[in-house]
Order: C-alpha cells, then structure tokens, then sequence
C-alpha cells in the first residue's frame, strides 16, 4: 500500500507548498478558527500545521493515515454537493508514504491526547500525548525515500515563496480565521480573525493598497453571487501577484473566469493584470471541483450564467467610479 501512496502523491505532491494546501485544507475543515503554519528550509526540512480545530480519536488518528479512510463523504452522489475542502481520503497517506509525519491530535473534550509516528508510510502504534485540543502535523525531510523527486526541489527561497503564496490564498479566503506564518523561526504574518475583508487584504497587501481598493458591487445570477474588491486598469501589473480568485473559498485559476473578467474591464492588453479580489459564491450542485486534486481548474454547469455575472459586477463597478 506504501507503493500505492507513493504513486498517490505523485498527484498530490509536486513541492513543500502542495502539501501546506492539504494540511490547511484539513485544517479548515476541522473547523479552526487558529492555523499557524511554520517551515524551515523551504519547507524542505520541515513544515509545521497546527490548529484549534476538533481533533481526532485515537481510532480515526490511525485510520487518517490509511488511504480512503476520508470521514467526509457518505456516498458518491455526494461528489456534486461539496462544501468540504477535501473529500478523497488522499492527502494524509500520501503526504506520509515521501516523509517523515508527526502526528498530535487531542479532542476538546478528551483529556489524553494521541501521538503517532510514522516514516515512509509505516506508523508507530498511537501513544498518549499531552497536547492542546486541536490537531499538530509535522512533516519532515519531504521526499527523502524518493531522491529522485527531491533533485526537482527549487531553491529553498523559491519552495518559500510558494509556500508562502498558498499560505496567502488560504488566509485571503477564510478571514474569519487567525492565520499565523513562521518562516526559519521568524514570524512572517498574524492575521487576526476579522469579518472585514478589507482587514485581512491590509494584512497581505499592506494598509496602503487595501484602502484604495474598490468594493465591487455585488451581483447575482441564478445561484451564483460575486462580490470582491478591484483597481482601475490603469493601475493593472505585470504580474499576477495581486489577483486572487476565489469559488466557494477555493482558490481557482479558470480560463473562462479570466476571460469574463477582462470582458468586464472592457479589455485589456495580455500581459496586464488588474488589482483584483473577486469571492465566487455558487450553488456546489452547479460546479464540479473533482476534476483534478491539485490543479485549480473547475467545470461549471452553467458557464453563460457566470461569466454575465461576471461581467456585471466587474462592469457596474468600474462605471460607477468612473462617474
Ligand atoms: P480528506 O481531507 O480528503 O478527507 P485527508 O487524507 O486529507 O483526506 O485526511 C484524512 C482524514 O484525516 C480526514 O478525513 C479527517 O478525518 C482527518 N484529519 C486530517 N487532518 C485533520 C485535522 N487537522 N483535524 C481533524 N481531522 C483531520
Ligand atoms: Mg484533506
């Protein structure tokens, strides 16, 4: 089965930043409301995801490192309706089958805690651990049972910078929760819990340019909702670094969304990137986020509906501030 996780992770794993996604996403769907993610080495050495959300058993602490052991689906029909950000029981075993994995978990309302070990896939029995409620993962030396996928590292600085950038996407999109980075025993970012949305782009972007950000005026369409903030093309980048999109929370990376977007700027050279903050709410029965485990790609049902959406949001907003 180790050989099954491995082949697994070669989906699931391409560098240190890939698995800060799953121990996040399994963090949030834990329900934290504290994430604080820690790294040394570009996350090569170690990367470190502690949380405040319900914990494990014992039981289900060992089950999570089996493969499709996920607690999360009933039955398939479910696959259409997801609100949870994982849902194939994948992640964990992969991630443990090329690394050595630490293990804390304690429920609030259980007194003992559970530590496991395990190394290339094979755990230690669960032991008694004192730790505080929630859940600790500690991966280290990723990839050294597979060398060959280890010569495919960046740069420590590099793995840093995608780390980071995850680590962003998952912060931008769930504010109501505190999200704390450690880089080399530095502490790069806390960003506190908030309902304002502005708050947590200050935390990211700086005070600066979060001010001048223009609320979008929201739109609707039928079970899709867009709302977000944006600058003037005339403030567009070369870059992509300010332009987050999110779908039910996800950050994605869709064509379409690109091309509605540029559609409602009325255009814009290739190459330019508009400051843009733009939260998808749609009906997960009208989208399909099973296309591929680490890839940001989506179907949607109903494409027409979207882009309009789109396009009105980002359209009305920009003529009204230009009135
Ligand atoms: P999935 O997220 O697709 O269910 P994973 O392999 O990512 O699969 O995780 C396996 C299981 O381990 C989850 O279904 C969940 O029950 C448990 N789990 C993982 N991480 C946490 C966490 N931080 N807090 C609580 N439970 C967790
Ligand atoms: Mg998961």
């Amino acid at each position: 089965d180790t050989l099954a996780s491995q082949v697994a992770a070669g989906e699931v794993v391409d560098r240190p930043a890939s698995v800060i996604k799953e121990l996040v996403e399994n963090s949030l769907d834990a329900g934290a409301k504290t994430v604080r993610v820690e790294i040394r080495r570009g996350g090569i050495s170690l990367m470190k995801v502690t949380d405040d959300g319900c914990g494990m058993s014992r039981e289900d602490a060992s089950l999570a490192l089996l493969r499709h052991a996920t607690s999360k689906l009933a039955c398939t029909e479910d696959l259409f309706h997801i609100t949870q950000l994982g849902f194939r029981g994948e992640a964990l075993p992969s991630i443990a089958s090329i690394s050595r994995l630490r293990l804390a978990t304690r429920r609030h309302e259980e007194v003992e805690g559970t530590e496991i070990l395990c190394e290339g896939g094979d755990q230690t029995p669960p032991r008694d651990a004192g730790t505080a409620p929630g859940t600790t993962i500690e991966i280290s030396d990723l990839f050294y049972n597979t060398p060959a996928r280890r010569k495919f590292l960046k740069s420590e600085e590099t793995e840093a910078g995608h780390i980071e950038h995850q680590f962003k996407l998952h912060a931008l999109a769930f504010p109501g929760v505190r999200f704390m980075f450690t880089r080399d025993g530095q502490t790069v970012y806390d960003a506190v819990a908030t309902t304002d949305m502005r708050q947590r782009i200050a935390d990211f972007a700086g005070r600066t340019q979060a001010d001048r950000l223009i609320a979008i005026l929201p739109a609707e369409g039928p079970g899709i909702s867009i709302t977000g903030y944006l600058l003037p093309l005339s403030e567009a980048r070369r870059n992509r670094r300010q332009q987050y999109i999110f779908l039910n929370r996800r950050p994605i990376d869709d064509k379409l969304v690109t091309r509605a977007i540029r559609d409602g700027f009325g255009g814009f050279p290739t190459g330019l990137h508009p400051a843009l903050y733009l939260y998808i709410e749609m009906d997960p029965a009208l989208v399909d986020v099973n296309v591929h485990p680490a890839k940001r790609e989506v179907r949607f049902r109903r494409p027409g509906d979207l882009v309009a959406a789109i396009i009105e949001a980002v359209g009305n907003t920009l003529s009204a501030h230009a009135r």
